[in-house]
């Protein structure tokens, strides 16, 4: 019928307009390597803020002894306490921020924080110990923007992800951490002041040697790698004796004109906390996919009668379609797609669907994922381009987030890319890997391998 082909013109459309051919990957790795180069030229130089994290010590496997760590960067945050020395022996609790925290002050936040802190210290069991005499000691991972001035000390630029707390803005949180520890009479010397990237990299080093870089796709994404010192004009005062330095590129913020973007993305952004911002990060990750998708469906409902005569009310919400349904949809194997028909169902309230209909939809899931993991594997390989790792090097690039982990095509689709962006000989000595619990292990490695005892 004729709105059948009006549906099929706009999916065609959306193909077009989010193909990624290689030429195209080719000409945003090339663009996110010059944005590197302009990052840590100078503060402002890019898009790429290019933190230098004040960790130019990496895990060499070697580590010892009881650490904690904190994780704040989502709606959940984790304490645990990691004890170190040959194996990993891990325990964390998990406390989901009320809401009310993510947009009160600095001090309420903190203290919630420290009160939890406080409750997990006191259930310190059998097989963790703490050398006599000796404070305990804290990685802090924090995935916001931080200005750092030093490995335990930074302020924040900006909140994302949903947190909102205005008088923290440009105050050290480890301060405000600190203080709020001391309130509840708890003796913790935060000795590192981390990202979740950074995390993710530490923790892939200690276990291999060969991690040059962490990405995050989780609800964000973010990237972090291994610089040479000398290659930062804008890093200030003595070099590190180890010649390194890990940068926290914030990579959801990138941008350049090769990114194939839609009416879908601009209309997205338009409609945002943050309208401009964190471009990469909109069509890339967790948080957005399914409402791109959202919002292509809408469109043929609206111009195809996809749907019926009616446009279904639930598909005019924002958001309503998560990534982890989208990713659901897509990787329906059934016959008859009942999966795809069931989320229709369940999350749309569109009570019949043909199998033609279902079909569609996850093409449209299958574009929208497509071009986002191919695009994040281009900005892989300008980081790898940025290093200049030579052909017969091996590089492995320590991934976490729940997208990685948990929607398959999105990470066999990163791989696939990979070899084409490289060639086969090429790919397979550059490595994507799971780093598992990065952004907690990582911190507690960081706080060991700069612990105040050494
Ligand atoms: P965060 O990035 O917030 O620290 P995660 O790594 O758990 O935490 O990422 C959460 C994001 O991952 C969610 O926003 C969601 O979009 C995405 N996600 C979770 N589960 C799945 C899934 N099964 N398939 C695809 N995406 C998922």
């Amino acid at each position: 019928s004729g709105e059948w082909a009006k549906a099929e013109a706009i999916f065609r459309e959306l193909e077009d307009k989010c193909g990624t051919p290689t030429a195209k990957l080719r000409q945003v790795a090339d663009a996110m390597a010059v944005e590197m180069h302009a990052g840590v030229a100078s503060d402002g130089g890019s898009k790429l803020k290019m933190l230098i994290s004040f960790v130019d010590n990496l895990p060499t496997g070697d580590e010892k002894g009881l650490f904690y760590a904190l994780d704040l960067g989502g709606t959940n945050f984790r304490v645990m306490r990691v004890q170190l020395g040959g194996t990993i022996k891990q325990e964390c609790e998990q406390v989901s921020i009320p809401p009310h925290f993510m947009v009160g002050s600095s001090h309420e936040l903190f203290d919630f924080i420290a009160g939890v802190v406080a409750k997990f210290v006191a259930k310190e069991g059998e097989d963790f110990h703490l050398p006599p005499g000796r404070q305990r000691e804290l990685g802090f991972t924090f995935s916001f923007p931080v200005r750092q001035s030093s490995l335990a000390s930074g302020t924040l630029i900006k909140w994302t992800k949903g947190f909102f707390i205005e008088d923290a803005v440009g105050e050290d949180v480890v301060g405000e951490l600190t203080k709020a520890m001391e309130k509840v009479g708890l003796d913790m010397r935060v000795t590192a002041l981390i990202n979740d990237t950074v995390g993710t990299l530490a923790r892939g080093r200690y276990t291999d040697p060969d991690v040059v870089a962490a990405v995050i796709l989780g609800t964000g994404t973010n990237a972090a790698y291994v610089e040479r010192a000398q290659a930062i004009p804008k890093l200030e005062g003595d070099l590190p004796k180890s010649g390194e330095m890990v940068i926290n590129m914030e990579w959801g913020n990138f941008r350049c004109s090769h990114l194939p973007l839609t009416e879908y993305d601009q209309s997205l952004d338009d409609e945002s906390l943050n309208p401009g911002e964190q471009i990469f990060e909109k069509i890339i990750s967790g948080m957005y996919l399914g409402e791109i998708v959202r919002r292509v469906l809408l469109r043929m409902a609206e111009e195809a009668s996809f749907f019926g005569d009616s446009i279904p009310p639930k598909l005019k919400i924002s958001f309503i379609l998560r990534t982890p349904d989208m990713s659901a949809m897509h990787h329906d194997t059934s016959s008859d797609l009942k999966v795809v028909g069931k989320k229709l169902k369940d999350i749309l309230e569109v009570t019949s669907s043909s199998l033609k209909m279902r079909r569609m939809v996850v093409e449209v899931c299958d574009v929208v994922a497509s071009r986002g993991a191919r695009l994040a594997t281009a900005g892989i390989v300008g980081i790898l381009k940025k290093l200049e790792r030579g052909e017969k090097e091996r590089s492995v690039i320590a991934v976490d987030g729940a997208l990685f982990v948990h929607y398959t095509e999105f990470r066999n689709c990163m791989k696939s890319t990979l070899k084409e962006l490289l060639g086969e000989a090429a790919s397979d000595r550059v490595i994507l890997e799971h780093s598992n619990d990065g952004s907690g292990i990582g911190a507690a490695l960081i706080a060991a391998s700069h612990s105040q005892y050494l």
